[in-house]
């Protein structure tokens, strides 16, 4: 049985995972952290509960932490299990470049999983499109186009440009050096060393990606649609119980568990 500490369990991903793992005997919950204007839902778990991860630590050194909040608060709780020894699965986007190197360097002290996307398909799909574009060969340009709720934070989405970095990989291109995020007024022709990535953001949409692969007279479109955030909350606490059996000195992904 895997003991979970969820950060951020008042929030569309926390309560998912907080509920799949109530329905679930593999695991226990031991404690929950929510900030105090959020925490009313929390309430009524018969569950130690509080707004800072440091207060439960000490009392559970065998759990394993879920975190899907904000980027600082996910760095600043990896820290925290750094010096504490327990294991933190975090699936929070839109880090930095130097938070992700900060998540590394954790990662060296205790067990840290991290993947902005935690669905079996978007992960397979991570695998397949590489071949895809090396496969088309190099007259193909890539584009994509992600949608998401209205209510979220960053853009593009950590899976988007998860995406593109392999997309940019299989061409031996430098993501950074590639991505188009905005195109407006007169732009001229594209050029073909460019990866563009499109957000659309409205309602509660939970995710689609879009890859466009366009050339001579055709083009490839494929697309994963997230139907529910279960299928990200079923990964995460999947990616507990393997971290847990995990040692420290690297930063896991999803495609390490699969
Ligand atoms: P949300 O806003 O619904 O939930 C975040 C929760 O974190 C909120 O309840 C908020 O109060 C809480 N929080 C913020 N600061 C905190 C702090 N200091 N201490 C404790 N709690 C704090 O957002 P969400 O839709 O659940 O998404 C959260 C993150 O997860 C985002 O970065 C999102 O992009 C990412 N996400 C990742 C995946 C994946 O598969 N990896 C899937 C969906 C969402």
């Amino acid at each position: 049985m895997t003991s979970l500490i969820i950060v951020g369990a008042g929030g569309r991903m926390g309560t998912m995972i907080r509920n799949m793992a109530k329905a679930d005997a593999a695991y226990t919950l031991v404690g929950l952290v929510e900030r105090t204007e959020y925490s009313s839902a929390l309430q009524a778990e018969n569950c130690p509960a509080s707004n800072n991860l440091a207060d439960l630590l000490p009392a559970h050194k065998d759990a394993v932490v879920i975190d899907f909040t904000a980027p600082e608060v996910s760095l600043a709780n990896a820290r925290l299990c750094a010096q504490s020894g327990n294991a933190i699965v975090i699936g929070t986007t839109g880090f930095t470049e130097e938070q992700k190197a900060s998540l590394a360097e954790c990662a060296a002290k205790t067990r840290v999983f991290w993947s902005p996307n935690m669905s079996v398909g978007v992960n397979v799909l991570l695998k397949v499109l590489p071949e895809l574009v090396r496969l088309l060969g190099e007259k193909y340009d890539l584009e994509m186009v992600e949608m998401h709720h209205n209510k979220k934070k960053d853009a593009p989405s950590g899976t988007a440009l998860r995406i593109a970095e392999e997309l940019a990989k299989a061409r031996d291109w430098n993501l950074s050096e590639v991505a188009c995020c905005q195109r407006e007024g007169i732009i001229g022709e594209r050029p073909h060393k460019e990866i563009g990535i499109q957000t659309i953001r409205g309602g509660d949409v939970v995710g689609v990606h879009t890859v466009y692969a366009m050339g001579p007279g055709e083009r490839i479109e494929v697309t994963h649609q997230a139907h529910s955030r279960e299928t990200f909350a079923a990964g995460a606490l999947r990616a507990a119980e393997w971290l847990f059996t995990q040692n420290a000195g690297t930063l896991y992904t999803m495609s390490h568990m699969l």
